[in-house]
């Protein structure tokens, strides 16, 4: 990685303006409601292709001691440590043919995760095992998604293909009664929700869309019947086919490659460009393998959540940031070096100097790797990133890039306008109409909108009162957990609590902390729990006084589902985690504090 060559090869000045003009295109008032929902004529977008057996079974009217509605890895996590708690009657109920959540929705060509491996994968040393590779692609994370659920018995008394349509409490018995799209009706004592922060993929608004006479799909729902091949390429199908892809973000710098290797001709649709930093993959190193102690990879995990919420100091003699080697922390190192040159005692403002100054430093890398690789200059230049580091999703990826060199490739740039229009052939852009055979959405998933239209069901809590009636000013919780009137419900997800990029580390506290909960619940035959709405009110205000201090989520940064599309609707603000994108670790610690002091402050238990 060249961490130096660019660090005095930047005007701060003119990238100040830059960034702000670049933002200002691409800010627009509708906001989250530029994308269209898929319902109606558009459902069939949600489809599941991967289903090889469709299951018919009787509708179940039964009772558990909890269940776990999301099969992804929250629910899986749920599951694993409400086992090690020595909880038995679990039910998971899970939408897809297996478990995997996102990893089972996303299996377009290239799918990868681009958090190493060692990290991003959960219970490694619970389950004895080691990645081979630094990085894992998504067929290795659904097996290791199988692998937890075999290892923890979740597939025992599990209702996949099953969706939940509706849960309603049954104050006289306390149980939750839930209601699935199987004519099933669950009585749960505990319910875990955990229906993940990209589990709704979306459309983008644009006029016409509905018009397309050719093969259209979502990248959540790749259609390997018309493509042919799979997650490894092979796309055989689409040797003789003109390709249009929609959006320019993490998927799609995924899979273009794979596209562009098969597809007669690919045109490349872009808003705005993702930072596309070097993937450096490599074999796992089987000799530090075996010199890791035990704990080493929850550590692990902290310190990559500490780098990425800005607290990646000293710790011990350990640095924190040596024991990675790839993009994630190119900044930290360009931050550390900086401050190092700027000697003792730096003043304030001067550390908030050399903070932007490293992330200049770390986009300018990321802009010249870009004119390294890609031959066309026009093309070189629609490509790059004006943003800083963190304001959108950063993709490790070797063979992004490089596609655009290919002579059936088009980088269509719409200058952050957005496609104009959808035609009954094709796409246009500036009055130009590209013709296609099949049209490609990777254009994301819903993360702004309402948490039951997420979900897909609603909650009709305690004297009737329905979840999504009581959050329709945002939401209402104790740390995100807990909401007051839907008693023994408890959500894992990002609203009101954490968001880190590695994903699964604020899923496993979620997960913990739960765990921790029910089994004192059932020591002290506890039977209703629920937060007082002093302790709604308290987090609320906590939650609303936290601020993102780094460029995530900040007003300055260009629009995307980190920043709300750059809105400030204070209803959404609301839904946002804890600290905004730099608390995880703070909101791990209040978690920590309240297991810590056993009366459970807050909480009604009865
Ligand atoms: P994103 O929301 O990141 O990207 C959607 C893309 O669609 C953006 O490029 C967006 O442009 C574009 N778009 C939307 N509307 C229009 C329009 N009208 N015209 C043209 N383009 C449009 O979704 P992804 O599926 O790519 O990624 C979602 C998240 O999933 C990631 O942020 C990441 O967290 C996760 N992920 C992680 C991966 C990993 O670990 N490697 C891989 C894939 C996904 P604009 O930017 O201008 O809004």
């Amino acid at each position: 990685m060249s961490t130096h060559a660019a660090r005095e090869n930047f005007d701060p000045e003119f990238l100040r303006r830059k960034y702000a003009e670049e933002r200002d295109k691409r800010l627009r008032p509708d906001g989250n409601q530029q994308y269209q929902e898929m319902k109606g004529e558009f459902s069939y977008f949600l489809e599941d292709p991967y289903v090889e057996t469709p299951i018919d079974r009787a509708p179940l009217e039964d009772e558990v001691e909890v269940a776990i509605i999301g099969g992804g890895l929250g629910g899986l996590l749920a599951g694993a440590r409400l086992r090690e708690a020595g909880i038995e009657d679990i039910r998971m109920i899970e939408k897809g043919a297996d478990f995997g959540g996102t990893w089972y929705w996303n299996r377009y060509p290239g799918a990868a995760c681009d958090i190493e491996a060692y990290t991003y994968l959960p219970l490694l040393e619970e389950l004895n095992y080691m990645p081979p590779r630094k990085f894992c692609d998504a067929p290795e994370i659904l097996a290791h998604c199988r692998r937890i659920a075999e290892h923890y018995r979740l597939y025992d008394n599990a209702c996949l293909q099953t969706e939940v349509k509706k849960m309603v409490w049954d104050e006289s018995a306390r149980r939750w009664i839930i209601h699935t799209d199987r004519n099933d009706k669950i009585r749960a004592r505990f319910v875990i929700m955990v229906n993940g922060p990209l589990n709704r993929p979306k459309l983008p608004g644009i006029p016409g869309i509905s018009n397309f006479k050719g093969h259209t799909f979502h990248t959540s729902r790749w259609d390997y019947r018309y493509t042919g091949g799979d997650a490894h390429g092979n796309l055989t199908g689409l040797r003789d086919k003109r390709v249009g892809i929609i959006g320019t973000g993490a998927t799609a710098v995924q899979c273009v490659s794979y596209l562009g290797e098969w597809a007669k001709q690919l045109y490349v649709f872009q808003r705005t460009p993702s930072g596309v930093d070097p993937r450096n993959d490599h074999p796992t190193d089987m000799n530090w393998a075996a010199s890791l102690k035990p704990g080493w990879q929850k550590q692990r995990q902290k310190d990559f959540t500490a780098i990425l919420t800005g607290r990646g100091g000293r710790r011990g003699e350990i640095d924190q940031l040596d024991q990675f080697d790839d993009a994630w922390v190119e900044m930290g190192k360009i931050y550390r070096r900086r401050m190092r040159e700027a000697g003792k005692d730096v003043p304030r403002e001067k550390v908030l100097e050399i903070f932007e100054l490293s992330n200049f430093e770390k986009m300018e890398n990321i802009r010249r790797r870009v004119d390294e690789i890609v031959k066309d200059k026009e093309t070189a230049e629609a490509l790059k990133p004006w943003y800083a580091f963190m304001c959108k999703r950063p993709c490790l990826d070797d063979r992004y890039l490089p596609t655009f060199n290919r002579p059936n490739v088009k980088l269509v740039d719409t200058k952050g306008k957005g496609v104009e229009r959808i035609t009954e052939k094709g796409v246009v852009v500036e009055g130009v109409e590209y013709e296609v055979d099949c049209l490609i959405f990777a254009t994301g998933f819903e993360v702004g909108t309402d948490y039951t239209r997420r979900a897909g069901y609603d909650l009709i809590g305690v004297g009737g009162q329905s979840l999504e009636e009581k959050w329709k000013d945002g939401m209402v919780t104790l740390f995100g957990i807990h909401s007051r009137g839907f008693p023994n419900c408890f959500i894992v997800g990002n609203g009101q609590a954490s968001f880190t990029a590695n994903y699964p580390d604020g899923l496993d506290e979620g997960a913990k902390h739960i765990a921790h909960l029910i089994t004192q619940f059932e020591e002290r035959g506890i039977t209703k729990v629920e937060p007082t709405a002093e302790a709604e009110k308290a987090w609320a205000a906590e939650v609303l006084g936290t601020k993102a201090s780094g460029p995530q989520g900040g007003a300055g940064c260009t629009p995307g589902y980190y920043n709300l599309e750059g809105q400030h609707d204070p209803r959404a603000r609301r839904n946002q985690p804890f600290g905004g994108m730099m608390g995880a670790n703070a909101y791990f610690e209040r978690l920590e504090a309240f297991r810590a002091a056993g009366d459970m402050p807050g909480l009604e238990l009865s």
